[in-house]
């Protein structure tokens, strides 16, 4: 019986990755898409990727407005701040979130660094 190789996870941030949020002073925010990083999970969605929303908003703290804004572009969420069941199995419910990459505007390096740029 051949072994099954794992599955390749893309981790992703929300705020100031995946999407731009700019708060005006009446606590209206508007919210933009970052179409170099919307292109790439959906991309890695197409080779087979899992995608991870990797993220600190809570379900009364902007999440479903979060999961709102990535229904509108389409954009591919597999996991909500949770592992996948077989990493689950191995490691228990971890706080980390396993993955084979992960996109955060925190990151160190070049990628974080334009990340913020942009944002
Ligand atoms: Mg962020």
């Amino acid at each position: 019986m051949p072994k099954c190789e794992p599955r390749k996870v893309l981790a992703i941030d929300f705020d100031s990755t995946l999407a731009h949020v700019v708060e005006f002073p009446d606590e209206m925010s508007c919210t933009y898409v970052n179409l170099l990083v919307h292109r790439y999970v959906r991309w890695k969605k197409k080779q087979g990727w899992t995608i991870i929303l990797n993220t600190l908003r809570e379900p009364d703290k902007g999440l479903p407005q979060a999961l709102k804004f990535c229904e509108l572009y389409e954009i591919p969420i597999d996991y909500v701040n949770a592992n996948l069941p077989e990493e689950i199995a191995v490691w228990g419910d971890s706080r980390k979130i396993a993955a084979t990459r992960t996109l955060d505007d925190t990151q160190i390096g070049i990628v974080g660094w334009l990340l913020r740029r942009l944002g």
